[in-house]
């Protein structure tokens, strides 16, 4: 796998190099890359925007969680889902890698075909489509797609009656911190009613899928869902289809921090479940995105603000509200769509280079921080323990990889915060 990051992918070298189209990489610890971004910022001093904040993407973290998936989960093709960071380094190198791809949109699809990827490499898994995005589809030869409902079959059966279709069945995604269900996923009591639909307009349906939700907090929700979808296997041979792919979604957790399950666990229940109720001529895929991409991108912002509380004349006592430069309009949209929660760590203080580093045994303050929006929702921590910072000191934010900056909006004229590549693998 090293061989893939090069020579396409630089390997070598302490500074920044750079590959005809490629944005330059470095082959630096993050802590480092930082430390080298930040002089050169300062190197800028009085220039426009030196203090802008800014991610570290790190593309080792990206292919040491692809090895990973190949160790833990063999058999299930990893299709990585697009939306969760349509980064241009990330999916080239996923590409590269030659994973498959979830899209949902005609723009993901173009973006991965441009790559140079075979439209046989990609799921269109949007059960509702727009009309003339299967038309797209149709023309570049990406066939399979999914659908929960009668009336997309009607329209697929006008403008791709060659598609290979993908039936996506509700699972229980009641374990899970974003509920899918409540949109997509046909209810096990309708499927009868969409195969014989199916089979009556002489629709092709290969395969069942499904999504137990994004950031999924029990492995057994999965073996339950495969349980369900066998169960949909079974009925499909009694309508005369032979169904040769499972797609287990997504789902899969980004950083093994947060409670619940881990990706361990859910491979250790996944891997036997698929085994043991799918012979091995069934094709097995999968659409993770967090999983891939949480762990992998940093955000640092600069302190733009501060504002005192003093409950009374004890500065002891007080607490702080700090403004940082990037903000729930922007990159932390995550908070609000994806019901992440964040943790800022200090970056530096006063001339200090502090990455890494606690503050358990300093005076630390409760410390509210905010984006730099004027509306008060662009809150993004409250009460957290910092020590006392100033304006120009920086924060920095881990595990800002998946649904961050794809949904990032200009709201109040702020632009989104840029990414500096490294390669830690
Ligand atoms: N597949 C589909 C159809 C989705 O809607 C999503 C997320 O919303 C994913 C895959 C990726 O999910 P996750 O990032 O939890 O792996």
């Amino acid at each position: 796998e090293t061989a893939i990051l090069n020579p396409t992918w630089p390997t070598a070298g302490l500074t920044k190099e750079t590959q005809p189209h490629d944005a330059p990489v470095y082959h630096l610890a993050i802590k480092d890359v930082i430390q080298q971004e930040l002089s050169s910022h300062s190197h800028q001093k009085w220039e426009m925007d030196q203090e802008n904040a800014f991610f570290v993407g790190d593309l080792g973290e990206v292919l040491r969680q692809h090895r990973r998936w190949s160790q833990l989960l063999p058999r299930i093709e990893p299709h990585f889902a697009v939306k969760a960071n349509p980064d241009p380094m990330v999916l080239k190198l996923l590409a590269s890698l030659n994973l498959g791809f979830d899209c949902a949109s005609k723009a993901e699809i173009q973006q991965i075909l441009d790559l140079g990827v075979e439209p046989q490499r990609i799921i269109y898994a949007n059960p509702c489509k727009q009309s003339s995005f299967i038309r797209y589809a149709s023309q570049q030869n990406v066939a399979k797609m999914t659908f929960d409902n009668a009336e997309e079959l009607y329209k697929i059966k006008q403008l791709y009656p060659e598609a290979e279709l993908v039936l996506r069945i509700l699972a229980d995604d009641s374990k899970s911190v974003c509920q899918l269900g409540l949109k997509f996923g046909a209810p096990l009591d309708t499927v009868p009613h969409l195969l014989k639909t199916a089979k009556d307009l002489d629709l092709n349906i290969v395969g069942v899928s499904f999504h137990v939700g994004s950031g999924c907090l029990d492995e057994y929700a999965f073996e339950d869902a495969v349980m369900r979808a066998r169960h949909v296997f079974d009925q499909a041979d009694a309508f005369g289809f032979h169904f040769s792919l499972l797609d287990v979604g997504g789902g899969f957790p980004g950083a093994d921090v947060t409670h619940g399950t881990t990706f361990d666990k859910i491979a250790a229940v996944l891997g036997p479940a698929v085994d043991r109720h799918f012979p091995a001529h069934i094709r097995v895929i999968a659409e993770p995105g967090r999983f891939y991409v949480a762990s992998a991108f940093t955000v640092c912002t600069n302190v733009i603000g501060r504002r005192t509380i003093l409950t009374s004349d004890d500065q002891q006592s007080a607490s702080y509200m700090y403004y940082v430069n990037d903000g729930m309009y922007g990159s932390f949209n995550c908070i609000m769509f994806d019901h992440q929660q964040v943790q800022p760590r200090v970056l530096v203080k006063g001339n200090d280079f502090c990455f890494g580093r606690s503050f358990q045994d300093q005076p630390v303050f409760a410390s509210t921080v905010f984006g730099p929006t004027c509306d008060s929702i662009d809150c993004l921590v409250k009460e957290a323990p910092l020590p006392l910072l100033e304006e120009g000191d920086w924060l920095y934010w881990e595990n800002m990889g998946a649904y961050t900056i794809c949904a990032a909006s200009q709201f109040n004229g702020f632009k989104k915060s840029n990414v500096v590549y490294t390669n830690t693998f």
